[in-house]
């Protein structure tokens, strides 16, 4: 009988060693949103990133996000900047603190933020009266942006730098760990990502009182008091002991997942070698290294006898999903009146683009099923 089963873009791969700490946070009764497992995966994490980065897990990235602009000093009507191509997660906690994003376009290389655009709209919005206060870059499917540039126009402008690498966790530009450039970066476990937590996510910052910091705001904002004393708003974004243990055993199997994410790209290099129009999405000099969370493709339907639409159509028939590209957040219906600085570089990787399975269970079998219909297309 023929396999069927629905290929995934990118799903949970659990490593074995998970469900150890889990059973010592119920063994210990730490069934709460402190705990080993935390601390552990804090600390696992933390020798990953390197560079002396303090870490702390969150219930989500997005909530990481929010922490990382709170502590830049964001607040009402203040601008920040952000890359246009990416989740909307990037940019929404910028509306929760009733601040206002400032659009960016992609570069051709990286697809990432272009540090042109970028210093284009600082000087501008520098001379309209509008010091925008942080930068919110993206390490877009794994790929390492053009990152020494950025964070020195960031140090040029004395402008917070916020680096979400919820895509991009064991990414490297020239060896150093994508997350460890910035003033901030957040990471995210969220089902779908190289690895989870079922969902959860961290806050990577340079010093351990902006640790703290972070905690009080993560953990209703207590004061030092004996009663419940409150003097500024927190939230509740502590991550669960409970899920920090599945952390820590995916933080065991992180590297070999990474490693069969590159293999998935070198597969779809070689599939797609011989097609006309169709680039796999690489890595363009030897200082970016890719986590390759999901390999994507860009079709120049001039020269190829299909386009994005088609392909995806195709391979859903075989029940194998795929996905365009993030669709820029400044052509969004909720963003669209916000202001935008490029051109329409990110709008045509959207409108070009395609994200193939790329997890790191992808079997052989998968990747035979997979290759029969783009052979056929
Ligand atoms: C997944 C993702 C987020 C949000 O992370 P969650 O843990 O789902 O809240 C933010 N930015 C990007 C680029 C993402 O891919």
């Amino acid at each position: 009988m023929k396999n069927n089963t629905k290929i995934l873009l990118s799903s949970p791969h659990m490593g074995g060693g998970e469900k150890k700490y889990i059973n010592d946070a119920f063994d210990t009764n730490w069934v709460v949103p402190m705990g080993p497992n935390i601390d552990g995966f804090e600390d696992d994490l933390e020798k990953y990133i390197k560079n002396d980065k303090k870490i702390i897990c969150t219930s989500s990235g997005t909530a990481a996000i929010h922490l990382a602009l709170i502590l830049a000093g964001v607040k009402l009507y203040d601008e920040v900047i952000c890359q246009s191509m990416t989740f909307s997660a990037s940019a929404n906690p910028i509306i929760y603190l009733g601040a206002k994003p400032i659009f960016i376009d992609s570069e051709e290389d990286t697809w990432n933020m272009c540090p042109v655009a970028l210093e284009e709209a600082i000087v501008d919005r520098i001379n309209k009266g509008f010091k925008p206060k942080a930068i919110i870059v993206v390490h877009l499917y794994g790929m390492p942006a053009k990152i020494e540039t950025i964070v020195s126009i960031a140090k040029k402008y004395e402008i917070t730098l916020i680096e979400d690498s919820a895509e991009s966790l064991g990414s490297s530009f020239k060896g150093k760990k994508c997350g460890s450039f910035g003033d901030y970066g957040i990471l995210s476990f969220n089902g779908n990502k190289i690895i989870t937590t079922s969902g959860g996510g961290a806050l990577i910052c340079n010093t351990t009182e902006q640790k703290n910091k972070a905690v009080f705001f993560a953990t209703q904002a207590k004061d030092d008091a004996v009663h419940y004393q409150h003097s500024e708003i927190g939230y509740n974004y502590r991550m669960s002991n409970v899920l920090a243990g599945i952390g820590r055993g995916q933080m065991e199997v992180l590297d070999q997942h990474i490693a069969l994410r590159r293999e998935n790209n070198k597969f779809y290099q070689n599939l797609f070698e011989n097609i006309k129009g169709v680039k796999v999405f690489k890595e363009f000099s030897p200082d970016h290294f890719s986590n390759f969370w999901l390999t994507c493709i860009i079709i120049d339907n001039k020269k190829s006898n299909f386009d994005n639409e088609e392909l995806r159509i195709a391979l859903k028939g075989e029940n194998i999903e795929s996905r365009p590209l993030w669709k820029p957040l400044h052509l969004q219906p909720v963003f669209n009146t916000f202001e935008f600085y490029g051109s329409e570089i990110c709008e045509n990787l959207f409108k070009n683009g395609l994200c193939l399975p790329s997890g790191s269970n992808l079997s052989k079998e998968d990747k035979v099923r997979i290759s029969n219909i783009i052979k056929s297309i």
